[in-house]
């Protein structure tokens, strides 16, 4: 992949940003990043990109990298060779091993890295430290979602492909803002709405660009999607607009819960929600009168204390009107991070081994033990949610985080530092000194994505292969040659000389990938999972009926959960979500000079009405207090909220302005997902402009 033209290169990667999977071909001389220049066989992309996709690059050749293994002594870091550290990691971990048992230690693994790193990580927490204690970030977002589809439908990802959205008749949006979040995914929806003539309905609480072009926008009450979801079933059936065909056939549970349904009148939703009845009936008429369905939806759904049960009730919709299966119809959760499937699809979670196999399935354990060589742990493991809990409880003694901010990025960031102040020992392996490596023991330089091989996979199960662009700076090293090297600093040789030996072995254990090879995933080429042996891949699921014993898919009963109710002084809900120029805390981006000097600082966007009742005018500082901590930052007054709504971009490049001071540790029942989404503060004028 790397054509040597004079002294210019040129390679092929995939973004590291967001979960649609952009890939490219970067031009580079020496350490300079020249241009990125999309292809037309780019699958998920062809010739688009976004801002941070083509100039969001020179992050990695920030003065602030970290280059070189770090050891705290005392309350500073001092410089150290791979072989000290690497050792010094290897005995403070086997000697809290010995201490206090294996489960004392807990491992997060990261979207931002490599499927063949995730793997790793895993093997580490279980084949080296006999734990299974291993999360990574999708705990923070798409966990609900994932457990939704894998209930109903069987398999944790998109239904089908994102090229398959623009034959769509309806495409629905829920609680996710894909302009800003998915810039190129939200290109195809817009230019299928204004030249397909797709409908186009989206459920925010804020006035985004695409809610701006929707034939419905539905603005609910914050943490009531359940509910409109339900009654627009409801009243779909109640007409006789399910495909009954299609139900008959193919799924389990119809009766059962179409009695379920019965609380969910249309009065009752306009109760709940404040939706007019009327915007009820017209979507549920619309969806009536599509042939082709996809939904797509996000964090404002997943990030609420009933993330799942909404998301459930999205994948009941889609079953009860037959939009699964065929092309254009279909679930859409959108991943955020770059990786986040693949993070999931590698088995960093405590309860699945790669593809999604049990964990405490005797013969998924069987399997793994024969491979690997070595007994493997059968006690549960903690998420990041448990993990945090656990040392606050005193059971947690160290962490070894790869690349992830949970600092700030975990809800309640107060409650999480206070955690990490309490640990025995902590490793954090990263590119950057972040707000969590300023907890750390010893931190570990990683190489970002454009200094190492391996895959991604996107939002709709793509695996894609990234080729070194640059060499790795300094002394810092791929996350994949880190954790073999630390392991033989364990005493276990994994004998691994290039990521591709990894993927060999993820395909030879995990049945969902049994077919990806490096040579199928060669320069543009990929495979959307599950990959059969022969190399055949699944653009679209289901096509064969749903992977459960009987081949049906599942309608669940559910309830609504009311949104966490908050004192009366915290009188304003705050919602959070990304922006189109920044990703995610912001570690990377910020450091971009382009995109620094266009969108410096975070703010509070305020609605005209509330801003002119409060005195606040754009520009002002406010401070805003929840019953979790505080933060200040500068107000943009803007129609795009209303009413008593705020909203934050989740990025930021101080860290006192996170918005996770405010947010709460409640969490979604079935996955432990932070309720992000569903918080109140009061706010106060600070400074006027
Ligand atoms: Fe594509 Fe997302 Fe990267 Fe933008 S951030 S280039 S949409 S993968």
């Amino acid at each position: 992949a790397k054509l040597r033209e004079s002294r210019i290169e040129r390679t092929k990667t995939v973004c590291t940003y967001c979960g649609v999977g952009c890939s490219f071909d970067i031009w580079t001389k020496g350490r300079k990043i020249l241009k990125v220049e999309p292809q037309m066989d780019a699958p998920a992309n062809q010739v688009s990109t976004c801002i941070k996709g083509k100039f969001g690059w020179s992050f990695v050749n920030s003065p602030e990298r970290i280059v070189e293994p770090l050891i705290r002594k005392g309350d500073s870091f001092v410089p150290a060779s791979w072989d000290e550290a690497l050792e010094y990691v290897a005995n403070r971990l086997k000697g809290i091993k010995d201490k206090y048992g294996p489960n004392s230690i807990g491992y997060i693994s990261s979207s931002k890295c490599t499927n063949e790193e995730n793997y790793l990580m895993q093997k580490f927490a279980r084949a080296v430290m006999e734990t299974n204690n291993i999360d990574n970030c999708s705990r923070y977002c798409q966990s609900p979602a994932t457990y939704a589809l894998r209930a109903t439908m069987g398999l944790g990802g998109d239904t089908g492909s994102i090229e398959d959205i623009k034959i769509a008749d309806l495409m629905m949006v829920v609680g996710a803002n894909p302009a800003e979040s998915h810039p190129v995914l939200s290109t195809r929806i817009r230019r299928a709405h204004k030249k397909n003539g797709q409908k186009l309905i989206v459920a925010d609480l804020r006035k985004n660009d695409l809610a701006h072009r929707a034939n419905i926008w539905l603005h609910p009450n914050p943490g009531t999607d359940l509910v409109w979801l339900s009654a627009v079933t409801k009243y779909i059936i109640e007409q006789g607009w399910h495909d009954a065909a299609f139900v008959e056939q193919n799924v389990d549970g119809f009766e059962a819960y179409k009695g379920s349904l019965e609380p969910f009148t249309l009065d009752y939703a306009v109760e709940v929600t404040g939706l007019p009845r009327e915007q009820l009936i017209e979507t549920a008429e619309m969806i009536h009168n599509a042939k082709r369905m996809c939904i797509a939806w996000a964090m404002g759904v997943t990030q609420h204390i009933a993330g799942s049960d909404t998301s459930t009730a999205i994948c009941n919709l889609l079953l009860v009107t037959g939009n699964v299966a065929r092309p254009g119809t279909g679930a859409y959760p959108l991943r955020g991070h770059n990786n986040v499937q693949g993070a999931g699809d590698m088995g960093c979670a405590p309860d699945v081994y790669p593809g999604y196999e049990s964990a405490s399935d005797p013969a998924v354990l069987a399997k793994y033990e024969a491979a690997w060589g070595t007994k493997l742990p059968t006690t549960k493991g903690l998420d990041n949610h448990q993990m945090v809990e656990a040392i606050h409880d005193g059971n947690l003694k160290a962490m070894y985080i790869m690349g992830e901010e949970m600092a700030l990025v975990d809800s309640n960031a107060n409650h999480v530092q206070s955690a990490f102040e309490k640990l025995e020992f902590f490793v954090v392996q990263d590119i950057f000194f972040s707000k969590t490596a300023e907890f750390a023991d010893v931190i570990l330089p990683a190489s970002p994505s454009l200094e190492k091989e391996g895959t991604f996979t996107n939002t709709e199960r793509r695996v894609q292969r990234l080729y070194e662009v640059l060499e790795p700076l300094g002394d810092s090293k791929p996350d994949w040659q880190i954790l073999t090297e630390l392991a033989k600093h364990m005493g276990v040789d994994w004998n691994y000389t290039h990521p591709s030996d990894i993927m060999d072995e993820v395909a030879s254990l995990a049945e969902l990938l049994a077919g990806v090879s490096y040579e199928r995933l060669e320069g543009y080429k990929s495979l959307q999972w599950p990959v059969a042996k022969d190399g055949t891949d699944t653009p679209l699921l289901y096509t064969d009926g749903f992977p459960f014993d009987n081949g049906r898919a599942k309608l669940i009963t559910l309830e609504y959960t009311k949104p966490i109710e908050f004192d009366a002084e915290y009188d304003l809900h705050i919602n959070n979500g990304r922006m189109l120029e920044h990703f995610h805390e912001g570690n990377l981006t910020y450091r971009v000079d382009g995109i620094k000097e266009k969108v410096p600082t975070t703010y509070v966007e305020v609605s005209p009405e509330l801003a002119k009742e409060r005195g606040v005018e754009t520009g002002s500082v406010v401070r805003l207090i929840s019953p979790y901590g505080q933060i200040r930052v500068s107000a943009v007054v803007t129609d795009r909220v209303v009413g008593k709504e705020l909203y934050i971009p989740m990025n930021t490049p101080k860290d006192e302005e996170a918005i996770n001071y405010l947010t709460s540790s409640y969490h979604d029942e079935h996955t432990h997902t932070p309720a992000y989404k569903e918080c109140s503060v009061r706010m106060e004028v600070v400074c006027a402009e």
